[in-house]
């Protein structure tokens, strides 16, 4: 950890890479370079990645053959579900949330432990695959991510592996990853550490153990490795595609049970593109996050430390934009009554000469035309026709009957005008109150739509005071 006060201070010897990037990035990337022409059937063959189609078609074979040529014993069974959370573990909990996020700090062995089991998953080393991982929370939904939800689901899922890239992942820093010797040790001894941990060890341990080296090597090794691959690769396709998103809706991230249960926890993708560095995936107790279970237990036991949380004022701030969002929608498509400032303003007189040709009464400063309700008033049509051409406020809020709020908001749809001279209610803050009806007390609105409290405090000049803190 840095020691230094300076808050521009970086390593001289190895430099974020994005410390000198221009200010417009992203736009003069996707504008300045041009990415490969797109994947089509005339040219599918010749833009494959040869290494990746090997890996994912061979391993599925293999699997399919063991399936129907070797027996299944419960012992082998077992193991292998184990060996997927242990190597998928050292994926969610190891290149996603520790190394890609650094939502933790991971003592020595738990690292060394997260690395082996990782490349028991075979998904390339923690140094290559944090780099692209950081590229997809920086770039979402752009051509700079390398697996963009944008282009589909087979792409987000597999396709951005098994063709040649169509432009490099926009740029992302891993500086601080360089610097940690558990990654460079992964990096370095790559090749048999996937072989060791993606078939040895499944192979020996059942062989050695029970008897099991056939069963081992096909199931917990190839079929439980087809399985691993699957469930990351749904973190990348299916959490941006499948859900719901109560956090944000600006881009394609979603939450979704089913998503969870494939991933070991990592299918809150909504809030974990919100709050990357927080630790959890699933805020929620009785949320699916065996991730989120796996690192807290091995903070229990003195492993990891420091696990970031996002404060929950912020959490629900998000969750509470979403819901007045929806809110909002349902607001839009109700009918609602005419606004003071789009109604005649009357006189009593034109009111009182008016109300003579048909029924018009006067309520908090509003005339109301009520002729199609005569007949529908649930006091009787009389107690309406007494009070045509008159000020029916007392009658109205109790003095008469104390009208429900649903009777309130109906009244207020037969606004035909403002008695001029009537509406200066503001004054009386419980006269106003009584001019609006209650569907409206509490309305939604749009910062756009409201006068702006910062337009005037902006143009009055910086404060003299500073910044608080
Ligand atoms: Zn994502
Ligand atoms: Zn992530």
């Amino acid at each position: 950890m840095s020691t230094t006060t300076d808050p521009k201070a970086f390593d001289p010897i190895d430099p974020p890479i994005d410390i000198n990037i221009p200010d417009n990035y992203v736009q003069h990337t996707l504008k300045s370079t041009k990415p490969l022409p797109p994947v089509t059937l005339s040219n599918f063959w010749t833009e494959l990645n040869w290494l990746n189609v090997a890996i994912l078609g061979i391993t599925p074979t293999i699997a399919l053959y063991g399936l129907f040529t070797t027996k299944l014993t419960w012992q082998t069974a077992l193991f292998s579900v184990l060996y997927y959370y242990i190597t998928g573990l050292g994926i969610t909990a190891g290149y996603h949330r520790l190394w890609a996020h650094r939502s933790y700090n991971a003592s020595l062995p738990l690292q060394y432990f997260l690395a082996i089991a990782g490349a028991g998953a075979v998904e390339g080393s923690i140094h290559w695959w944090s780099r692209g991982h950081r590229a997809h929370h920086r770039y979402t939904d752009t051509d700079l991510d390398p697996y963009g939800a944008h282009h589909g689901l087979l792409w987000s899922h597999i396709g951005w592996m098994i063709v040649n890239p169509r432009r490099r992942p926009g740029v992302a820093d891993i500086s601080d990853l360089r610097k940690n010797k558990v990654v460079k040790f992964q990096h370095r001894w790559y090749l048999p550490l996937i072989l060791g941990m993606g078939f040895g060890v499944p192979t020996v341990l059942p062989g050695l153990l029970w008897g099991d080296w056939r069963g081992g090597f096909f199931f917990a090794g190839a079929a439980r490795l087809c399985f691993v691959h699957h469930s990351t690769f749904c973190v990348n396709s299916l959490a941006h595609w499948l859900g719901e998103a109560p956090f944000d809706d600006k881009h394609t991230p979603r939450d979704h049970v089913l998503t969870a249960l494939v991933t070991i926890g990592e299918g809150y993708h909504n809030f974990h593109h919100q709050f990357p560095m927080d630790y959890r995936n699933a805020i929620k107790w009785y949320q699916y996050d065996p991730t989120k279970w796996f690192i807290a237990t091995c903070q229990k036991l003195g492993l990891a430390s420091h696990l970031r949380v996002f404060p929950d004022n912020e959490v629900r701030k998000g969750q509470l934009t979403m819901q007045l969002k929806k809110l909002r929608a349902q607001q839009d498509i109700l009918e609602w009554p005419t606004d003071s400032n789009e109604l005649p303003v009357v006189s009593w007189e034109s009111f009182q000469e008016q109300a003579q040709s048909r029924p018009l009464v006067l309520i908090s400063g509003y005339i109301h035309d009520v002729s199609r309700f005569m007949d529908e008033h649930p006091g009787g049509r009389h107690l309406l026709a007494k009070n045509i051409g008159r000020d029916a406020t007392t009658a109205f809020f109790g003095g008469v009957y104390d009208h429900s709020n649903a009777a309130h908001n109906l009244l207020a749809m037969m606004r035909v005008g403002v008695l001029h001279g009537g509406f200066q209610l503001a004054e009386d803050p419980e006269k106003y109150e009584r001019s609006i009806p209650p569907s409206q007390k509490l309305r939604v609105y749009r910062a756009t739509e409201m006068t702006s409290p910062w337009s005037s405090a902006l143009s009055d000049g910086e404060s003299h005071h500073g910044l608080a803190g």
